[in-house]
């Protein structure tokens, strides 16, 4: 039997004579595209870029609006804005997402609603939805995390029964499919990411998509000032639909925008995502085949309505028991060494998660008691998204799906080799 690299023997993988791919990717398109953006002087503002992009990106996800913002926490808190979602109101969010899905709630003065995740996607679980919903209800956040999908029939379904608003929050999403329906045109509003570590990325940045022209107006108003749409900074969009007075600007608002780099790097990278998407599909369909070969390890569901996979990041399920007992903690490092790259567990449940603690800002957040005691996460259960996060998740950054199939073989062989000295190294330790 081979040495566990964790115990000083030869690692799976030799990551100095085979690295793995690197992330972000870029190419001379996105050298010429930002030098062309330097010598024009137009750096930001509704630019040919930005305005570019919005067309670019509305004809990918297909919806008739996208709409550029700082980034995919803006995206959700203006969705909210134009929604006319505040104090009193009440939004339904998974527990198991990046923290942000929850925070832009709080940051328009709403309640979070936190609620558990299906054990087999970990995404949001609409039976619990429908038992989160009151009178205040106004609106659903379902997270399309990771390789998974929301279950969008059954979001739909209840928020069209009970007339809610529905905002996918796609940072992990770029490029999926759910019965032919891009990501981000389901419901309401699309929230995107463009963060570095997002699959479509430039740097920082967001996007919100949608077909309502209502909202789009707003979307567009509130990323830049409260300024009423105008030129061909939206595209499609009627100018003054709606009564939100004559001048000026008809919606209080900041400055949300990006520049003219950003756009370019967007305009570039969306012309990679396709094939790159199709690559990491491939790829995490070969690997997921490996894993159901292999004991107390298991692929998240896919989902037949699924059409089209998009990948941030790659993650599997992790049963103890097959593995002897060894704590996932040490499973992850021993893969780590395997691989020379890290592997995480999932995002934390936001109910124990150190980096959404509301009560640490009384001067913004404590409205009044009801409201402060409200917005306090450890009163939401979610034993579900608890035991993923400690006990069955594990998660590779994507850009090991755009690797080779050698490199897929490799994955599945290194969690093979744990499997195989588990019982010897607890023995040891
Ligand atoms: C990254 C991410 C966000 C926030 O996007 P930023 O651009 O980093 O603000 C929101 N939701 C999820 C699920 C994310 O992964």
């Amino acid at each position: 039997m081979q040495k566990l690299a964790i115990q000083g023997g030869k690692p799976c993988c030799d990551t100095t004579a085979n690295p793995w791919p690197k992330w972000p990717i870029w190419g001379k398109e996105e050298e010429r595209a930002l030098i062309e953006v330097l010598n024009s002087g137009v750096w930001s503002y509704n630019g040919p870029k930005e305005t570019e992009f919005n067309r670019l990106f509305a004809e990918f996800t297909g919806t008739k609006y996208a709409i550029c913002t700082v980034n995919g926490t803006l995206t959700m808190q203006l969705a909210l804005e134009a929604m006319g979602i505040g104090l009193g109101d009440e939004v339904i969010v998974p527990g198991l997402t990046w923290q942000a899905t929850a925070a832009t709630v709080i940051d328009v003065n709403a309640t979070p609603i936190l609620v558990d995740v299906l054990e087999d996607t970990w995404c949001i679980d609409p039976a619990a939805i429908e038992k989160a919903i009151t009178p205040r209800t106004k609106a659903i956040i379902p997270v399309h995390l990771y390789g998974a999908f929301a279950e969008m029939d059954a979001v739909m379904e209840i928020a069209k029964k009970h007339d809610l608003y529905v905002i996918e929050d796609c940072a992990h999403k770029h490029g999926g499919e759910w019965k032919g329906k891009k990501a981000g045109s389901i419901g309401d509003v699309g929230s995107f990411s463009f963060q570095l570590s997002k699959h479509l990325t430039a740097g920082e940045g967001g996007s919100m998509t949608t077909d309502n022209p209502d909202l789009a107006e707003k979307l567009d108003a509130l990323r830049n000032c409260g300024r009423r749409p105008e030129g061909d900074s939206l595209i499609g969009v009627d100018k003054g639909i709606g009564d939100y007075g004559d001048d000026g600007n008809f919606i209080q608002s900041g400055n949300l925008r990006i520049t003219e780099f950003q756009a370019a790097i967007l305009v570039e990278g969306l012309k990679r995502l396709p094939e790159q998407n199709a690559i990491r599909d491939a790829n995490g369909a070969y690997l997921n085949g490996l894993l159901k070969e292999i004991p107390g390890v298991a692929p998240l569901k896919r989902d037949a309505r699924e059409t089209k996979k998009a990948y941030f990041n790659f993650a599997f399920r992790y049963h103890k028991q097959q593995f002897k007992g060894l704590p996932i903690e040490k499973f992850r490092s021993a893969l780590e060494a395997e691989l020379g790259i890290k592997v995480d567990a999932c995002y934390e449940p936001l109910n124990i998660c150190p980096l959404y603690v509301p009560h640490t800002k009384p001067a913004r957040h404590k409205l009044n008691e009801a409201y402060w005691d409200a917005i306090d996460p450890t009163r939401f259960s979610l034993p579900v998204c608890e035991r993923i996060f400690k006990e069955e998740s594990v998660c590779l950054h994507h850009k090991i799906l755009l690797g080779n199939r050698g490199d897929m073989d490799l994955i599945a062989t290194a969690i093979k080799k744990i499997y195989d000295n588990a019982e010897s190294w607890l023995l040891s330790s």
